[in-house]
C-alpha cells in the first residue's frame, strides 16, 4: 500500500512516563488516541525531481492527510531529493558501478583517516569494474585485502563457543543474581510470580549442539552465482547452503542458531521451566557492528540501522522474511564520541552529484578515464568530474587527493548548500509560545516554571543575533504583546473576537530577541504576576493556534504550546469524549485515539507547509484529549510533553530541564529528508512524527537529534542483480547560524540468496523499533488486542520460517528455536504488547496517557526505546555501603537484573530507570542505617510524602552523584525520582510491579506463558 507517512507527533517523553503519576491514583483507563495517519500516496512512482517552487504564501491550506501534503511542496525542498533513477538498462546495471564487487571500492581509498585496521584498501585489483560478470563470490567484501582489519575472530556463530552466541545465554544466565536465583530475599509478597524454585536448571544447552562440521567457504551453493558472499562473512557466519538446501547437505549444515528447553527440569516434579536461562537484554542495546567492520566507510549505525545488514536478493525470498525490511534513521544523532561530521565546501565547484538520480557524491563512487569520469554507486551513471574536481587518479585507480576529500572517505559528511539550495533567504530560528494562562496554568505553578525557564534559557538559545521570539497568551480571550524594541514594556493587545480574528500590530509579535531582550525579560518577569489572580476557566485554544500561524506564517519556525485544559471555545473545540471504558473492546475503541476534528490535521498540515514546527506540552490533570492536540506535533515533526496533573513543587524540575533542552538544542529548520537507495528497491512506507510531502520526501520543519524515522523497503523487481545495494539519507536544512546545508549519511549492504544470511545479519533494535511504531499505528485503526495480537502473529511467522531452516534435521521439537541475533525478540516483543500505547485494557491507562505515549515512542532513537521497553533494574545497597569512591563506570558497579520480582531482595535498595522516570525502592528489610543515611528524618515516613535530597553524609552524595549521572547519561528526557517502600500499596504496583515486565501481573502474560504461546503456534502449522 501506499506509503504511509504518519507522522506520529512525536511527543516527547515526559509524559506518561516521566511524569509521575499523581500519587496515589491509579491508573485509569483511557483511550488511545491519535490521529490517524497519513497516507502518502505512492502512486507516484519514483518522483522526479521536483521543481523548486516559490513560496506561496496565501496558499489554501491543503488537504489535511498526509498525502495531501504533497501538493505543496514547498519550495526549499525541492532540491534535495533527487530524482529517482531512471531504471538503467538492466543489463548495464551491473556493471561497473559496482565496481569492483564491493571490495573495488575500498580498495582504491587506502586513506589514511581509517586506523590501519580498518583499511581494507589496496587491496588486489584496482580494479575497475567488471563489467558484465557476476562477480566471483567474494566479491562482497573488501575483505581479503583487509583481513588483517577487522574480522578478527571467526565464525562465531556455530558451534564451538566462538564469541558470540554462547553469551546470550551464558550471559543471561549465570549472571543472574543471586537474589535472583532464588536465593535470600523471595518475596512472597510479590503478586504473581511464581515463586517456586524452579530455578535451577540444569545447565542449558543454548546453542544447540552443533553437529555438522562447520560450513566451508566451499560450500557456496553454485547458485549463489553473482551474489557471492563475502568470505569472511561466510566463515564468519557459518553460512550453510542457501535456503532450502539439498537434502544431500544435511550433514553440512552447521548448527548457527539458539534454542531454548521448554520441556520440564529433568529430575523435577514441578512442570516448570528454566526461566532463569530465557535470553534477556541485560546489556542494553547493541549496535550492530559486522556492518561497520564490512564496510568501514559506512555511516555509524546511530545514524541508519538496516533491520537486517543482508538484503534479500529476490522477492520470493523477501516474502520468507517475514520480520520487516527496512531501517531507522536518526539524520542528526550525536555524533560517536571523539568523532565528528566533516562540513564540506564545494564553492564555486558547486556540489558533486549524479545528474540522474541525484546521489551526492560519496565514499562509494568509483572514478575512471583517468579522472575525468566518477560513476554514480546507486544509479551507476558515468557522470563528468567538473575540472575543479579533477584530480589524477594513482594507480591503483584511487584519487591522488583522496585524503584531503572528506566526502570520499567518510559515510557521514556535512555539505554546505548554494544558493540554488534555497528558495528563500535561510530562516532564523524562531521561538514562539502559545501559553495557556486560564485558572489551572496559574494555580498549578506552570506560569512560573516555563516564564522562568524561557527567560533562563535566552541567552543560549540558537542563532543569536538572528533569532526570534513571541508570545501570545489566552484564556477565553486572546492576549498579543507588542515587544518592540523601542518599548519598555511590552503592551497587551485583547482581541475577543474568536471567530474572525484579527492579528493586532503584525509586525511587532515576533521580535528580534536580542534587539528587544529588554522587552522580553519585562514580559516573562511578569508574566506569572499578570495572570495570578485569574480565574478564567475557558481556553480558546484553537482561534490562539490559528492566531499563531497568522503571525508566524511568514517565517515558520518552532511552535511551543502550553495547554493546561481541554480547548472548550471556538475552532478546534473538543468534546470529552475519553475514557468510556465501554468502547473499549468495540470496533469503536480506535477512534478514541485520533483526532476527532480535523482543524488539528489541517492545522499542522498548514503550519507544516509553512515551515512551522508544533511541540505541545501538556499539564491537566483531567481528559485533555491528546489524541487531538498531539496530532499537530505529530505531522509537524514535533513532540508531545505530557505532565498530567502538573504541580511546579513536583515537576517543576522535569519541566524547566526538558524545556531547557527543547530550547537549546541544536536544531535544523526547515528541513527536508530523502533516503535514496539502489535500483530494485525502494522505501515504501515511513513511521514516524512528520509529513509526507511527496512518495518519498519527509518535511520536518524543525528536526534535532531526539528524533528518529523508521521505513520499510521493498523490492521492485524479482531478481535483483547487484551484489550490493546502497542508501543515502540526505537531509537539506537550515542551520541555526544561516547556512543552508546538507547532512548526507551512505551506507552500502551486501545483497544476499540465503535467508540464513538475512537471519544472522538481523538487528533486533532496528526490527523492534519498526515493530513498535507499526503497533502503534496500528492502534489508530483497531482494537488493541488486535495490535497486541499482530506483533504476536508476526514475530510467530518470523520464528517458524526459521524453524523450518533448522527443526527437521535436528529433532527439537521440544525447543523454541531461534538465530543468536534474535534472541531478544521475543521479549521485546512481549514489552511492545506491555507498553503503555498498547497495554490492556480501559483500566490500564488514561487515554491521554496512551497517546501521550504513542507520540513519544513514535519518535525515539532506537536505544532509547529499548531501554523504555526493557528498563534497567539494578540494587544499589552494597555498593552505597562499600567504601569506593568512585563510580566511574556504572556498567562495572551495577549489574543490571531481570525485570522480575524475584529480582528483589527485601534487605535491598534498588534502582529502576527507563530513561523516563526513576523509582528507588526501598526493601521492608533494609537495614535502617542506610534508609537514615539517605532520607534524613524521614526515614520512616510514608514515602510518597518524601522527596530525596541530598543529606551530610558520603552514603547520601555517593547516591546522588549516581542519579546525577544517570541522567546525564542520556538528557534527552528529564526522568523523575520516586521514593517506594516495599508494600506500600498501591504505589508500589503503580510505580514498580506492574512495570516488571517478565512478570505475569493482572491480565497480563509474562515471560514464561509469552514463550510458552509463541511456541505453541509456532509448531502449529510447522
Ligand atoms: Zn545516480
Amino acid at each position: 500500500m501506499g506509503t504511509e507517512n504518519q507522522g506520529f507527533p512525536a511527543r516527547t517523553a515526559s509524559s506518561p512516563f516521566a511524569s509521575a503519576p499523581p500519587p496515589g491514583a491509579a491508573p485509569q483507563s483511557g483511550g488511545p488516541a491519535t490521529g490517524s495517519e497519513t497516507v502518502g500516496f505512492r502512486p507516484f512512482p519514483p518522483s522526479a525531481s521536483q521543481p523548486t517552487r516559490p513560496f506561496t504564501p496565501s496558499g489554501p491550506p491543503m488537504a489535511p492527510p498526509v498525502g495531501a501534503m504533497r501538493p505543496v511542496q514547498s519550495p526549499l525542498v525541492s532540491q534535495i531529493p533527487g530524482v529517482r533513477p531512471p531504471p538503467p538498462s538492466s543489463n548495464s546495471f551491473p556493471s561497473t558501478a559496482y565496481g569492483p564487487p564491493g571490495g573495488g571500492s575500498f580498495q582504491r581509498f587506502p586513506s589514511p583517516p581509517f586506523p590501519a585496521a580498518q583499511n581494507p584498501p589496496r587491496g588486489p585489483p584496482p580494479t575497475q569494474t567488471l563489467a558484465g560478470h557476476l562477480s566471483p563470490p567474494m566479491s562482497l567484501r573488501p575483505q581479503q585485502p583487509m583481513a588483517p582489519v577487522t574480522m578478527g575472530p571467526p565464525p562465531q556463530s556455530m558451534t564451538s563457543g566462538g564469541n558470540a552466541p554462547p553469551p546470550a545465554i551464558q550471559q543471561s544466565m549465570p549472571p543472574v543474581n543471586p537474589s535472583y536465583s532464588g536465593g535470600v530475599g523471595l518475596q512472597p509478597s510479590f503478586p504473581g510470580y511464581p515463586s517456586k524454585q524452579v530455578l535451577q536448571a540444569p545447565p542449558m544447552p543454548f546453542q544447540s549442539a552443533s553437529q555438522g562440521p562447520p560450513t566451508t567457504v566451499s560450500s557456496y551453493p553454485p547458485q549463489v552465482g553473482g551474489f557471492p558472499q563475502h568470505p569472511n562473512l561466510a566463515a564468519q557466519q557459518n553460512l550453510h547452503p542457501s535456503y532450502a538446501p539439498p537434502p544431500s547437505n544435511v550433514q553440512g549444515l552447521v548448527e548457527d542458531f539458539n534454542s531454548l528447553s521448554l520441556s520440564n527440569i529433568p529430575g523435577s516434579l514441578e512442570p516448570g521451566l528454566d526461566h532463569t536461562s530465557f535470553p534477556r537484554p541485560l546489556d542494553g542495546d547493541v549496535e550492530p557492528n559486522s556492518f561497520a567492520e564490512m564496510y568501514p566507510m559506512n555511516c555509524h549505525s546511530r545514524y541508519l540501522r538496516l533491520t537486517t545488514s543482508a538484503i534479500p536478493n529476490s522477492q520470493s525470498l523477501a516474502s520468507r522474511w517475514h520480520l520487516p525490511l527496512g531501517a531507522v534513521v536518526c539524520p542528526l544523532a550525536e555524533a560517536p564520541e571523539g568523532e565528528e561530521v566533516p562540513l564540506i565546501d564545494f564553492g564555486s565547484t558547486g556540489i558533486i552529484r549524479c545528474r540522474r538520480c541525484r546521489t551526492y557524491v560519496n565514499p562509494y563512487v568509483t572514478f575512471t578515464d583517468s579522472g575525468r569520469k566518477w560513476r554514480c554507486n546507486i544509479c551507476s551513471m558515468l557522470n563528468d568530474v567538473p575540472g575543479e574536481y579533477f584530480s589524477h587518479l594513482d594507480a591503483t585507480g584511487r584519487r591522488m587527493d583522496m585524503d584531503q576529500r572528506p566526502e570520499l572517505t567518510k559515510g557521514s559528511v556535512e555539505i554546505i548548500a548554494p544558493t540554488e539550495y534555497m528558495v528563500r533567504p535561510p530562516m532564523p530560528p524562531i521561538y514562539f509560545f502559545l501559553i495557556d494562562v486560564s485558572i489551572s496554568a496559574s494555580k498549578s505553578g506552570m506560569l512560573e516554571v516555563v516564564a522562568q525557564t524561557i527567560k533562563s534559557c535566552l541567552d543560549n538559545l540558537p542563532g543569536y543575533p538572528r533569532t526570534q521570539i513571541g508570545f501570545i497568551t489566552y484564556d477565553s480571550t486572546l492576549h498579543f504583546y507588542n515587544m518592540k524594541s523601542s518599548l519598555s514594556q511590552p503592551q497587551m493587545m485583547v482581541v475577543s473576537d474568536l471567530d474572525d480574528i484579527f492579528v493586532p500590530l503584525p509586525d511587532d509579535l515576533l521580535v528580534n530577541l536580542s534587539e528587544s531582550r529588554n522587552v522580553v525579560e519585562a514580559f516573562l518577569d511578569s508574566l506569572p504576576l499578570m495572570f495570578q489572580d485569574n480565574v478564567n476557566l475557558e481556553s480558546a485554544f484553537g482561534p490562539a493556534l490559528r492566531a499563531a500561524f497568522m503571525v508566524m506564517n511568514q517565517l515558520g519556525g518552532k511552535l511551543l504550546i502550553f495547554q493546561n485544559s481541554i480547548p472548550s471555545l471556538g475552532a478546534g473545540r473538543l468534546k470529552l469524549r475519553g475514557d468510556d471504558p465501554r468502547v473499549y473492546g468495540t470496533d469503536k475503541e480506535y477512534a478514541l485515539r485520533v483526532a476527532e476534528d480535523p482543524f488539528y490535521k489541517q492545522m499542522a498540515a498548514d503550519c507544516t507547509k509553512f515551515q512551522i514546527g508544533i511541540n505541545v506540552y501538556a499539564f491537566s490533570d483531567k481528559y485533555t484529549d491528546i489524541a487531538s492536540l498531539g496530532t499537530l506535533a505529530k505531522y509537524t515533526g514535533g513532540q508531545v510533553y505530557y505532565y498530567p496533573g502538573f504541580q511546579s513543587s513536583i515537576h517543576g524540575d522535569k519541566l524547566r530541564h526538558e524545556l531547557a533542552r527543547d530550547l537549546t538544542r541544536e536544531t535544523a529548520w526547515e528541513s527536508v529528508m530523502r533516503i535514496r537507495c539502489g535500483k530494485g528497491i525502494r522505501f515504501s512506507s515511513y513511521h514516524g512524527n512528520f509529513m509526507l510531502r511527496s512518495t518519498d520526501l519527509l518535511a520536518l520543519p524543525a528536526v534535532d537529534c531526539d528524533k528518529a524515522y523508521a521505513m520499510q523497503l521493498t523490492l521492485e523487481e524479482t531478481l535483483l542483480t547487484t551484489p550490493t545495494v546502497y542508501f543515502q539519507v540526505a537531509l537539506l536544512y537550515t542551520a541555526s547560524c544561516g547556512e543552508r546545508r546538507i547532512r548526507v549519511h551512505t551506507a552500502v549492504a551486501p545483497v544476499v540468496t540465503d535467508l540464513g544470511e538475512m537471519y544472522r545479519q538481523a538487528d533486533t533494535g532496528s526490527i523492534v523499533s519498526v515493530y513498535t511504531r507499526l503497533a502503534i499505528e496500528k492502534t489508530l485503526s483497531a482494537k488493541l488486542d488486535d495490535a497486541r495480537n499482530a506483533i504476536q502473529q508476526k514475530i510467530v511467522k518470523a520464528l517458524r520460517e526459521y524453524r523450518n531452516l533448522h527443526a527437521v534435521q535436528h529433532r527439537l521439537g521440544s525447543r523454541l528455536i531461534y538465530p543468536e541475533s534474535l534472541k531478544f525478540l521475543p521479549l521485546y516483543g512481549m514489552s511492545i504488547c506491555k507498553s503503555t500505547p498498547l497495554q490492556r485494557g480501559a483500566a490500564d491507562a488514561s487515554l491521554d496517557e496512551r497517546c501521550a505515549a504513542g507520540f513519544t515512542m513514535m519518535a525515539l532513537p532506537v536505544k532509547k526505546l529499548l531501554k523504555l521497553l526493557y528498563p534497567n533494574l539494578f540494587r544499589v545497597d552494597e555498593w552505597l555501603l562499600k567504601p569506593s569512591a568512585d563510580h566511574d563506570d556504572l556498567k562495572d558497579v551495577l549489574r543490571r537484573l531481570p525485570l522480575a520480582a524475584e529480582s528483589l531482595d527485601s534487605r535491598g535498595l534498588y534502582i529502576y530507570d527507563d530513561g523516563f522516570r526513576l523509582v528507588l525502592w526501598f526493601g521492608r528489610m533494609l537495614s535502617p542505617d542506610i534508609a537514615k543515611n539517605l532520607l534524613g528524618t524521614d526515614f520512616a515516613a510514608e514515602l510518597s510524602r518524601v522527596t530525596l535530597q541530598e543529606q551530610e553524609n558520603g552514603m547520601s552524595k555517593k547516591l546522588m552523584r549516581l542519579i546525577k549521572k544517570v541522567r546525564e547519561t542520556d538528557p534527552s528526557y528529564h526522568p523523575m525520582c520516586f521514593l517506594v517502600r516495599q508494600g506500600e500499596q498501591p504505589r508500589e504496583g503503580f510505580l514498580l510491579l506492574r512495570n516488571l515486565i517478565e512478570d505475569q501481573m493482572g491480565g497480563s502474560t509474562g515471560y514464561v506463558d509469552w514463550i510458552l504461546q509463541l511456541h505453541r503456534q509456532i509448531q502449529q502449522n510447522a
